[in-house]
């Protein structure tokens, strides 16, 4: 297996769904991957806790993905708080699962651990597993953020670094959210202009409620064009317009992508099946 398999669907489109809390939920979430199957994806990855609370839920689901629905599936892996033996227990277990592709990351500190645990953390940025993960047999994405991570000084010193990541065996990168499509082409650009060779995937998040605007910008960064900001104060109290127009926005972005020839789109679902219907009927 390796990376053009992953971009072998002819839709071009990805989602990131997360486990749910309760292993209770889990026939409600293979109910959203099932519907998910329906819409064609290269490929449907998960999140995994920065803890690693919930290696085992990534797993089981990514499992179900690979070898129930036979669409890959992409197990995020954040080495946050991985010891050696942890990084290389929880790799066997992928593959005992017959999972063979992983989103190598960080992870933010974890609640639960103290500043001084997380600075002295033994693997401190994912390009350090990616070795290990590659003489494994693993195809591995790295993430990109193209408005800067935020703990990076500069773009420059960001891409510097996401250049290392991918001589170190990233087989494709996956972007952090974006609104503004403009933003994307520039920082396609910047990473041209460095020597990064390998595909970039656009991440999309469809804003489909008010409230979740808040939230995403401040786990994303991500700016808030004026477009996008006009939408929010014209529909915040009607929910049903918010959720369409939100829709019609992300594919209005996905569009423009697509007609530039982006190398992928990747959804943020957030386990609503109904939305990713939604914008792949319209495209
Ligand atoms: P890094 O690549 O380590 O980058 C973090 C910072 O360190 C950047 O400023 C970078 O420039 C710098 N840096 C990188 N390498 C070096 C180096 N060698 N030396 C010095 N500085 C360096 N979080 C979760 O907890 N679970 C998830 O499932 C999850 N999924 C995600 C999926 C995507 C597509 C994205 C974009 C993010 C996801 N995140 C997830 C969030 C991610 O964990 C955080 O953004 C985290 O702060 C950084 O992770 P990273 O892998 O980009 O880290």
């Amino acid at each position: 297996m390796n990376h053009t398999s992953i971009f072998s669907s002819a839709s071009g489109i990805s989602f990131e769904i997360f486990p749910p809390k309760k292993w209770e939920s889990f026939p409600n979430l293979y109910e959203t991957l099932d519907a998910l199957k329906e819409l064609h994806p290269s490929f449907i990855s998960c999140t995994y806790g920065a803890g690693g609370s919930n290696s085992k839920k990534t797993a089981e689901i990514v499992s179900y993905i690979q070898n129930q629905l036979g669409i890959e599936g992409i197990a995020h892996l954040t080495c946050a708080a991985l010891t050696k033996d942890s990084f290389l227990s929880t790799i066997r277990a992928f593959q005992e699962k017959g999972i063979h592709n992983v989103l190598a990351l960080r992870g933010d500190k974890p609640a639960d651990m103290s500043e001084e645990a997380f600075a002295g953390r033994e693997y401190k940025h994912p390009s350090e597993l990616i070795p290990t993960l590659k003489e494994a047999g693993f195809t591995v994405a790295g993430a990109c953020y193209p408005e800067k991570h935020f703990e990076a000084a500069t773009m420059e010193e960001d891409i510097h670094f996401l250049k290392h990541k991918v001589e170190q065996g990233a087989d494709f990168l996956i972007s952090q959210l974006f609104f503004d499509n403009e933003i994307f082409y520039r920082f396609l650009e910047m990473c041209e202009r460095a020597g990064i060779d390998v595909p970039i995937e656009a991440g999309i998040m469809p804003i489909t409620s008010a409230k979740m605007i808040g939230t995403t910008i401040n786990l994303s960064g991500a700016s808030v064009p004026k477009a996008m900001a006009d939408l929010l104060a014209r529909y915040q109290d009607s929910p049903e317009d918010m959720r369409k127009a939100g829709i019609d926005y992300a594919i209005t972005q996905i569009r423009e992508l697509r007609e530039r020839g982006v190398d992928g789109i990747h959804i943020y679902t957030m386990n609503h099946a109904d939305v990713a219907r939604d914008i792949c009927a319209a495209l």
